[in-house]
This record gives structure tokens, C-alpha cells and sequence, in this order.
């Protein structure tokens, strides 16, 4: 198929989803129990910008040609690496069928994609929207199944040229092992984190409050790049606790149906308890538990927002990742001794810094290590902005034009500028 041609398929499968936006989002809802307002205001629409971001890239990706030393004409060839296994997980089922999808069709692939057992349904709806866009059958593969029996058969085919997982390290590191262990595949990886979010000493603290309870809270705090380290410095600290505590107190959680919730059920019984268990090993180890701290209701996965104060570098609770509604809020004096504690983790996903001062600002984006940076912000997924993480965080880029390397095969062909005289 030409690239203009992909192209087209696409644009017309953006429409398509824009056009079943509430349906999707409703699906969306009923399979992960987030807010519905956030799947048809917030993911369907980044999921629509998503692929007509990657149509846009369709028929943009050239090679180059080489100035090698001799009569030679030298260009490499992008090509389509061939068969693409995706694994996904259950926290954003839209976005990360679109993260991989996306970039996987606008190069050309064919695909086999694994939805997480939890959250089967949408994908399977914006897979059937797509082959109505003009997909040819076969090129986009569907899967609804387990991890070890699906997704291991996915990291190990022979037949399979490249594997994007997404969803825990411990399950990262076996698709890793799977893929060396069978045809050596290339990998991306999408893995857990831990992000600090840094508020400085110039802070406006009502607007911190605000922007590190959304870094955390957002999605039922089941974001991989959650900011779940919340620094405050010490001349702050109190009045930011404060604050918290009564935005936790304030938050709305209920039905994911009914306008104006805010967090709705954890994924399953399995999530809730362990987030549950986090809440107590806090409480056991010292830290001072400000709200929170129990289920929200007797019915459903439901968890009250919860936050801690003085949280030590060393407790459970802000060393590995809960995937839930719970902040903990850790004391700074300076920045050496923040960066430096920031970046003590095996995780290097993202990282917040709220300061009105550009030289704190620029000191902070620079030192910490961490694939994604936002300033003053949190959580902006647009299309062209690449995504990925540091360390044990993960292997390779989503997203923008990085995300296209993925999915690339080069090819240098060499030709002799003059036809040699054998
Ligand atoms: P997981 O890593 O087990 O699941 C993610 C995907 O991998 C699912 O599709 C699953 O079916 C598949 N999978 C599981 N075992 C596999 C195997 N052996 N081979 C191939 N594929 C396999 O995540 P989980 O159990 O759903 O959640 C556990 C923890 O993972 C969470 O508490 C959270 O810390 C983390 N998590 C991270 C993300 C993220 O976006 N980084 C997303 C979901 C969960």
C-alpha cells in the first residue's frame, strides 16, 4: 500500500472515532471505572488527535542520501519492520492501543495487539472503526487473552519482528527475556515508575496543592507516571500539607457515570488490596496518615484519597509504586539534597518541578533523571511529545516522530555511481 494511502486510511479512522466518541468513551468507562467525563472529554479526543497526528507522518518518512567517500551513491530505505506485537496494559486501554497502533500503521506494519485481560472491549470497538476506515483484513490483529498464555505467545512467535509492551517492570523484564530467548525481536518498554514532583520554596501553594494532587490522583492515581514522591520545600511544607489534606478531603469519588466525579473504582479486587496493604505499611512505618486511609464505601473497589506526611525516603510507600490514590509528601531543605534524592530510584519515568524561578527551573530539568519533565505543569500527552523512560523505567520513545523509530527498518543501498568496468 503508497503511504498516501495509508494516510488516507488514517484520517478516515480519525473521523470515525470522533464521530463514536461517546461510545467509546462509555465502553472505556464501563471496562476500567474511570470518570466518564475523562474518557469522551480527555482520552477519546487525544486518541483522535493521535492518529491524525500519525497520518500526518505517513507519507513523511524518507531516507537519506549518503556522502560516502567514493564513487558510490549511497541511500538508506525506511522500511516497515514487519510484524509488530503490542502488549497493553489496563489504565489508559484508548491512549496505549493508539501509542502503539498508530505509529505502527503509519509505517507501515502489520499488527498483533494484546488487550490487558481487565479492559477488553474498546480496543476491539476502535479495531472494527478502523477496518471500516478501508484497514485491510489481517493487517490489524486483535487479541483478547491472559499474559502468560497470550501475551507470552505474542513475546515468543518466531514470526514476530518486534514487541512494544507497556504494563509492569516484572512483566517488562520477562517479554524481554521471551524475546531473547526466540528470534531476538527488538523491544520497547513502557515500564512502572516512581516521580518526584518538586515544589520549590517561590511556590505558589495553592496552585502546587492543585497541580501535585492532579500529578497523583489523576485516573485513580494508575498512572505509570504518576508523580507519587511529592518534595515540598521545608518553608512551604506545612501550609502544602494542610492544603493537601483538605483537597484529598474534597475530592469526589462515586459512580463513574454521574457528572461531576472525580476518581471512581481501582481496576480490580487485586489493585485494591494491594494499595490497601501500601496504606497500612505507611501507617506502620511512621508516616503521619493526613486523609484517607480506608476503602471509600462498603461496595465496589473504591479507595478514599488518601495522603501522608512525613514520608521518609526509605518507607515502602515512597520507594515503590502503589498505582493508587495515596500521596506521600517528603521534606527538602535544598536543591543538591533534592535533586539527589529525586533521582535515588531504580524508576526514571517522569519528574514534576513547580518554581517561578528559571535558573531553579533550568537547574531541575537538567539534573533530573527522567524521561519526561514538565514544569509548571503535569501529564500533557499530546501526540508529538515523546514518551518513554530512564532506567528501569523502560527501553525506547512513544509518541512524536521518535515514536516512528520504533518501527523502522533502515536499508543502506549502495550503488557505484558509474558502472564499474569489470
Ligand atoms: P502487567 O504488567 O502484568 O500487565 C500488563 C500487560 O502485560 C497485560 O496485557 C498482561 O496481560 C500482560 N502480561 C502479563 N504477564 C505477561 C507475560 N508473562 N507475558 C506477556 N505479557 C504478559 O500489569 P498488571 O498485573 O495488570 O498490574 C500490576 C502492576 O503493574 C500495577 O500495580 C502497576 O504497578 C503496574 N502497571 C503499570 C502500567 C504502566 O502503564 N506502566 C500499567 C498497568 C500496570
Amino acid at each position: 500500500m503508497t503511504a498516501y494511502e495509508r494516510q488516507r486510511i488514517l484520517l478516515r479512522a480519525a473521523d470515525l472515532l470522533e464521530k463514536h466518541n461517546d461510545e467509546l468513551a462509555a465502553l472505556e468507562s464501563w471496562d476500567s471505572g474511570k470518570p466518564y467525563e475523562q474518557s469522551a472529554k480527555i482520552e477519546v479526543p487525544m486518541l483522535v488527535h493521535l492518529f491524525r497526528y500519525y497520518a500526518g507522518w505517513a507519507d513523511k518518512i524518507h531516507g537519506l542520501t549518503v556522502p560516502a567517500d567514493g564513487p558510490y551513491h549511497v541511500q538508506t530505505l525506511h522500511e516497515p519492520i514487519g510484524v509488530a506485537g503490542q502488549i497493553i496494559p489496563w489504565n489508559f486501554p484508548l491512549l496505549m492501543f493508539g501509542w502503539k497502533v498508530g505509529p505502527a500503521l503509519a509505517c507501515g506494519n502489520t499488527i498483533v495487539l494484546k488487550t490487558a485481560e481487565q479492559t477488553p472491549l474498546s480496543a476491539l470497538f476502535a479495531s472494527k472503526l478502523l477496518h471500516e476506515a478501508g484497514l485491510p483484513p489481517g493487517v490489524l490483529n486483535i487479541v483478547s487473552g491472559f499474559g502468560p498464555t497470550a501475551g507470552a505467545a505474542i513475546a515468543t512467535h518466531m514470526d514476530v519482528d518486534k514487541i512494544a509492551f507497556t504494563g509492569s517492570t516484572a512483566t517488562g523484564r520477562i517479554v524481554l527475556e521471551l524475546a531473547a530467548r526466540s528470534n531476538l525481536k527488538t523491544v520497547t518498554l513502557e515500564l512502572g515508575g516512581k516521580s518526584p514532583f518538586i515544589v520549590c520554596e517561590d511556590a505558589d501553594v495553592d496552585k502546587a496543592v492543585e497541580l501535585a494532587h492532579f500529578a497523583l490522583f489523576f485516573n485513580q492515581g494508575q498512572c505509570c507516571c504518576a508523580g507519587s514522591r511529592t518534595f515540598v520545600h521545608e518553608s512551604v511544607y506545612d501550609e502544602f500539607v494542610e492544603k493537601s489534606k483538605a483537597r484529598a478531603l474534597n475530592r469526589v469519588v462515586g459512580d463513574p457515570f454521574k457528572g461531576g466525579v472525580e476518581q471512581g473504582p481501582q481496576i480490580d479486587s487485586e489493585q485494591f488490596k494491594k494499595i490497601l496493604k501500601y496504606i497500612r505499611s505507611g501507617v506502620e512505618s511512621g508516616a503521619t496518615l493526613e486523609a484517607g486511609g480506608q476503602r471509600f464505601g462498603d461496595k465496589g473497589f473504591y479507595i478514599q484519597p488518601t495522603v501522608f506526611s512525613n514520608v521518609q525516603d526509605n518507607m515502602l510507600i515512597a520507594k515503590e509504586e502503589i498505582f493508587g490514590p495515596v500521596q506521600s509528601i517528603l521534606k527538602f531543605k535544598d536543591l543538591d539534597e533534592v535533586i539527589r534524592r529525586a533521582n535515588d530510584s531504580p524508576y526514571g519515568l517522569a519528574a514534576g518541578v513547580f518554581t517561578k524561578n528559571i535558573d531553579t527551573a533550568n537547574t531541575l530539568t537538567r539534573a533530573l533523571r527522567a524521561g519526561s519533565v514538565f514544569v509548571n505543569c503535569y501529564d500533557i500527552f499530546d501526540a508529538g511529545v515523546p514518551f518513554g523512560g530512564y532506567k528501569m523505567s523502560g527501553h525506547g520513545r512513544e509518541k512524536g516522530e521518535y515514536g516512528l523509530r520504533n518501527y523502522l527498518q533502515v536499508k543502506a543501498v549502495v550503488t557505484p555511481l558509474v558502472n564499474p568496468a569489470w
